[in-house]
């Protein structure tokens, strides 16, 4: 049995990151857990790949997201060049097909400044301005996002391990965390093939998987999850370059965002379209499940558990499912939802599938999506749930800021080192 001072539980974006601050700020006996054989096997390394530029993120209730986001951007174009990751700028146009999106544009346009995104790289367009730009593309307006990079994410993870692993930090591969056994001053950490950690404090990073490890501490007994899957299709080459620009749309149902598909420029020149959102039963269900909607829609009931049954009684919630989600499952109604603002694209451009993602957003006692990060904690563990979209991009600076709580509430009292590989933690406090 091994003891160690921290473990952290999940090597994504998030723990890898997490790793990296503590083992350059500390002295530490630290170790990263990941069941996988590899850092960022999953959401970090299944998703858009995009950088983004948080003028969507309203400054109030997504103010931590959306300032990570910001400071991490500089964090991930220095890491870039230094460690040759794809950094390709795409830009964003989030579209508006009529006037009530428009004033949602108009409002993120408030908030893009008060995120503190530079004036120079927002612009405001109508139609006449975005279709001189994009002809292919039909709007009532637009917002052009200049600063959107398509990246690759898994790539950036593998390189912040490589510098953890330098400063000291223990990867752990190939242990699944089943059980959590609180001891008087430490929790013994149990794999499913019965090897074991100690840990005087566990930080939770489990993706996925989040919320049923905090539910080991006794923590968000009261929340549930759910997770849907998001496919991709990737446009034959002579389509790829239909629009040069990725394009996002002001989403139509604004509590269910994960309802529109974009158009995505990716770093290695191809196009995708996606995500949709298919609910399956765990967070790992990369493929099948799925069948007709008339399955589909008696399979649902079947991934909810606890409070997310409760979205079963939610009126707008169910003429949703009826009407828009299970049918954008299939690639045609996926299309056909993003031929409202590209009206050339037809099913037949697309032959094959992306690589699928999978979101597990949490849901309340009162059986609502939560929309922002869950973070809770008790005398031996701190725990990061509903970490979504656009975590990836806010993971270096985010994860400073949850070091910094962690050193505010007396949990590193540990010999201090300073060592600056990649990244500066003065500097990332300074900006927040
Ligand atoms: C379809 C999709 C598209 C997205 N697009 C974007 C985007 O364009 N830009 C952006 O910024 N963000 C995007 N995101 C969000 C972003 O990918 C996530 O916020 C981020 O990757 C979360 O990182 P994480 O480290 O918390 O989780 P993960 O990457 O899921 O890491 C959690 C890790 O914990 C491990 N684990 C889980 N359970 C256990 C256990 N019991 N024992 C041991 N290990 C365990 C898992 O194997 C995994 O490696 C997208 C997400 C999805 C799903």
């Amino acid at each position: 049995m091994s003891k160690y001072d921290i473990a952290i539980i999940g090597g994504g974006i998030l723990g890898t990151s997490i790793s990296y601050w503590l083992s350059s700020l500390y002295d530490v006996n630290l170790c990263v857990i990941e069941k996988e054989s590899n850092v960022a096997m999953h959401a970090s390394s299944r998703n858009t790949a995009v950088v983004h530029s948080p003028f969507y993120l309203n400054p109030k209730t997504k103010k931590v997201l959306a300032k990570s986001a910001l400071i991490s951007y500089d964090m991930w174009e220095s890491l870039a060049k230094k460690a040759n990751v794809p950094w390709v700028k795409t830009g964003v146009l989030e579209i508006a097909i009529n006037e009530n999106q428009h004033k949602s544009l108009e409002e993120y346009m408030d908030w893009g400044a008060e995120n503190g995104i530079p004036s120079q790289d927002l612009d405001l367009l109508d139609a006449k301005q975005v279709s001189l730009m994009e002809p292919n593309v039909k709007c009532h307006s637009a917002i052009y996002s200049k600063r959107e990079v398509s990246t690759d994410y898994g790539a950036f993870t593998n390189e912040i391990k490589k510098e953890s692993n330098i400063l000291g930090t223990n990867f752990i591969f190939g242990k699944n965390v089943k059980e959590i056994k609180k001891n008087q001053n430490d929790s013994t950490i149990i794999f499913d093939d019965d090897a074991n950690v100690t840990a005087d404090f566990v930080i939770n990073c489990a993706g996925g998987n989040s919320l049923d490890i905090a539910q080991m501490f006794g923590l968000a007994t009261e929340y549930s999850d759910i997770h849907f899957r998001g496919e991709y299709w990737v446009a034959d080459p002579q389509y790829s370059d239909l629009v040069k620009t990725t394009i996002y749309s002001v989403a139509e149902f604004k509590g269910y965002p994960f309802l529109d598909p974009h158009w995505i420029k990716k770093a290695d020149g191809k196009t995708e379209v996606g995500p949709n959102a298919v609910p399956v039963p765990s967070p790992e269900t990369y493929e099948g499940y799925i069948g007709d909607i008339g399955t589909s829609i008696s399979k649902f009931k079947d991934v909810l558990s606890g409070n997310a049954k409760k979205l079963l009684f939610d009126s707008e919630f169910l003429s949703l499912i009826s009407k828009e989600w299970l049918s954008s499952i299939s690639k045609t109604a996926m299309i056909n939802r993003i031929q409202k603002f590209i009206p050339k694209i037809k099913p037949e451009f697309f032959s094959k599938k992306g690589t699928s993602g999978i979101r597990s957003p949490v849901i309340t006692p009162q059986g609502k999506f939560l929309s922002d990060v869950l973070e809770l904690e008790n005398e031996h563990s701190f725990n990061i749930i509903n970490y979504n979209s656009p975590g990836a991009t806010g993971a270096p600076a985010y994860s400073a800021f949850i070091v910094q709580k962690l050193q505010e509430k007396g949990y590193l009292d540990y010999k201090q080192k300073s060592i600056k590989s990649i990244w500066s933690f003065d500097s990332v406090l300074n900006q927040a």
